[in-house]
């Protein structure tokens, strides 16, 4: 058994905004683990926000000892081992985390979501597509080249806001979910933009204030007729613990849970809290968006786009036809061509 991990940076076809600033690129890692011909694939891909990057994912890689991955043909084993190697880079936990699903996968020829589904496997899942902070006319420009999507979600900056969901509604009727990424800070302007919203149509408020603000989060929560999701305020299970009383419901995206099989337990807690669960992504190369694909049955809302929005995904495997992710029959993850991942191993 080997593990190699090679540093990888994803283009943006555009420059992606929010309410935390614009960027071009994000840099992470691609990873594979080989034992008995098979190769499982994972990645690493964290928005500068989070603590994590390239010298922190390669000293967690560096930390795993492979003999002991050896030691067990267990998965749920290998995982815990992942697991156990220091408390948090939840987004290098993931690269392996999902790079073990997939090997397992290979080895026993199913798809991963088989593991995590008892009901008749679903291949075919509406998804969101993402439209980020810029101009008005641009982002009305954007919504428009995304029409063959159900729903958009739109990243506010707390500036333009109510403008930017007016010009949009004028030239689509798709549904309209908003993610203020923290960028809102006083409670009563936040009220009076989240009810012009609403009456405008939209379908979802996620984090609108700062991580910790949740005494506003629940004021808010009270006071609007659709979901109010928490995204950065919500990274582990013990979060979900704490905040449960103040949201609706949350974002789950594996690089911040720690993986697949982290997101699946997130999901089950949420679900016993009565929470709403979306289950969305970093900006991530089809490795991350098939992995999360494999458990899209779980959430009420998906947000699966960021494969799309790149110019140098890493190989084929999810598919998005019409507003809908459609699974491969592939074992694993779903990968059907990896030709470009042995190119980037090389
Ligand atoms: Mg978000």
């Amino acid at each position: 058994m080997s593990l190699k991990y090679v540093p990888y940076s994803l283009e943006l076809k555009e420059p992606f905004g929010t309410a935390h600033g614009t960027r071009t690129h994000t840099d992470g890692m691609v990873v594979a683990i080989e034992s008995d011909g098979l190769t499982g694939y994972g990645e690493v891909f964290m928005p500068p926000y989070y603590s994590e990057n390239q010298e922190s994912m390669a000293l967690y890689f560096d930390s795993v000892d492979v003999s002991k991955l050896l030691r067990t043909e267990s998965l749920a084993d290998r995982l815990a081992y992942v697991r156990s190697l220091g408390p948090r880079d939840y987004g290098a936990k993931a690269a392996l985390d999902i790079a073990l699903h997939d090997l397992d996968g290979k080895r026993i020829e199913e798809p991963v979501a088989t593991r995590y589904s008892t009901d008749e496997r679903r291949t075919s899942y509406s998804t969101s597509f993402t439209i980020g902070v810029d101009t008005v006319s641009t982002m009305v420009r954007k919504a428009r080249e995304a029409k063959g999507f159900k729903s958009l979600k739109i990243k506010l900056d707390g500036k333009q806001d109510i403008r930017v969901i007016e010009a949009i509604k004028e030239v689509t009727d798709q549904e309209l979910l908003v993610d203020a990424n923290q960028g809102w800070s006083d409670l009563d302007e936040a009220l009076e933009t989240a009810h012009r919203l609403i009456d405008l149509g939209v379908g979802l408020i996620e984090q609108p204030f700062k991580q910790g603000e949740h005494e506003k989060v629940g004021a808010l929560a009270a006071r609007c007729a659709v979901p109010v999701v928490a995204d950065e305020d919500i990274q582990t299970i013990e979060d979900i613990d704490r905040l449960a009383a103040f949201y609706d419901g949350i974002n789950v995206k594996l690089m911040k849970a720690g993986g697949i099989k982290p997101a699946v337990k997130m999901i089950s807690r949420a679900r016993e809290k009565g929470l709403k669960v979306l289950i969305g992504c970093m900006t991530e190369s089809s490795i991350g968006i098939s992995a999360a694909a494999q458990v899209a049955h779980l959430a009420d809302w998906l947000d699966l786009d960021g494969n799309l929005l790149i110019k140098n995904d890493t190989c084929t495997a999810v598919q998005t036809v019409d507003g809908y992710l459609v699974l491969s029959e592939a074992p694993g993850i779903g990968i059907t061509d990896d030709s470009n991942l042995i190119r980037i191993f090389n």
